[in-house]
């Protein structure tokens, strides 16, 4: 089947390769409609690897897909042909102690789309296991269905910070898992959240939702805002979601006491940790990696309207364009929030 298959570091071609058609009892096959590029199919293209993941063979990318329902395995019960779905990217092992906990975002051997030597779904048609594919109801667009796998994401930040109703969040780095993770904290109860970066094109995306205060930080120093505008409070909840070093001191310069502290971005070098305020404070640190159980709460916000992430696709491609496309993510434009690839063009 064509897909587009990042050969090796900075290499990619759409190509045949081989991928699985023959869908077994629990699995479903789904004609792909839409897949959003991700910050880490870029990082893949341009680095190679990931951490502890490396692409050795060639391998498809694409992990935030939506799609229709062409097939359903025997043991199928809850989808049916011409369902429209999203897909958690994750095939997990039911008999894993993490899986059994509700943790199985944490177990090593989670199978995720894209993460080598794992192929991903930029390719017309996929098979999957029918439990982790969810569908879309019909007032949401493919689209937004292909953005439920980055919102899961703020919505697993949104869900670790134990948001109060009314709260203050603070959100550092306005690329697309900030923008999802305030959007997150919003529906989850906090009163604004601000979202502080260096480019201020990337805040222009505020103009669409007004409880998501930019603060520019060329421009304005980010404590002496918060400071002010909470009655030297500080905000009560606090999302790393930029991945820079400098971004954590603000931690202590922007908490309140008690806040939770959630880090999302995901950072390669150490960072200094300021023990004495985070123990007068009282901070409570939380990470996170990838999501687990955040599809049907994503949809549920997308499909109320609670959460719009319309604004945030910025450009599509179509499949033929797969490799402009990824020659144009990793241009890292700042106008560009979520860029998609549409595979189906008959729709
Ligand atoms: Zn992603």
């Amino acid at each position: 089947m064509k897909a587009l298959v990042l050969e090796k570091q900075l290499e990619l071609s759409l190509r045949d390769i081989d991928l699985p058609t023959i869908i077994g009892p629990d699995d479903v096959k789904i004609k792909m409609h839409t897949v959003g590029i991700c910050g880490s199919d870029i990082h893949y293209y341009e680095h190679g690897k990931i951490g502890q993941w490396e692409v050795k063979s060639p391998m498809v990318l694409g992990h935030e897909g939506a799609g229709t329902v062409i097939e359903v395995g025997e043991n199928e019960k809850i989808l049916s042909v011409g369902d429209r779905v999203c897909i958690e990217p994750q095939v997990v092992d039911k008999k894993s102690k993490e899986y059994k906990l509700g943790l199985y975002n944490y177990d090593q051997k989670v199978k995720f789309w894209a993460t080598p030597p794992i192929h991903g779904c930029l390719t017309p048609e996929v098979v999957f296991p029918g439990d982790m594919v969810f569908k879309i109801p019909d007032h949401l667009s493919f689209a937004e269905g292909a953005m439920v796998e980055p919102l899961a994401v703020g919505m697993q930040g949104a869900t670790k910070a134990k948001i109060i109703p009314g709260q203050i969040g603070l959100v550092m780095g306005c690329g697309p898992i900030g923008l999802v993770t305030g959007l997150a904290a919003l529906a989850g109860g906090c009163s604004k959240v601000y979202i502080a970066d260096v480019l201020a094109e990337k805040l222009k995306m505020c103009d669409h939702y007004p409880d998501l205060i930019p603060v520019d930080l060329t421009k304005e120093n980010l404590s002496e805002k918060i400071m002010d505008d909470t009655g030297s409070w500080g905000v009560d909840r606090f999302f790393e979601c930029s991945g820079a070093v400098k971004a954590y001191e603000s931690i202590f310069t922007c908490c309140s006491p008690g806040a939770h502290v959630v880090l999302i971005g995901n950072n390669a070098e150490p960072v200094p940790m300021n023990w004495a305020i985070l123990f007068a404070k009282g901070l409570e640190y939380h990470t996170v990696h990838r999501y687990s159980h955040q599809y049907e709460p994503s949809i549920r916000l997308l499909s109320s309207g609670k959460i719009d992430v319309k604004p945030m696709i910025t450009h599509t491609f179509k499949f033929d364009e797969s490799v402009e496309a990824f020659e144009r993510a990793s241009e890292h434009r700042p106008t560009d929030v979520k860029l998609q690839i549409k595979i189906d063009e008959e729709k």
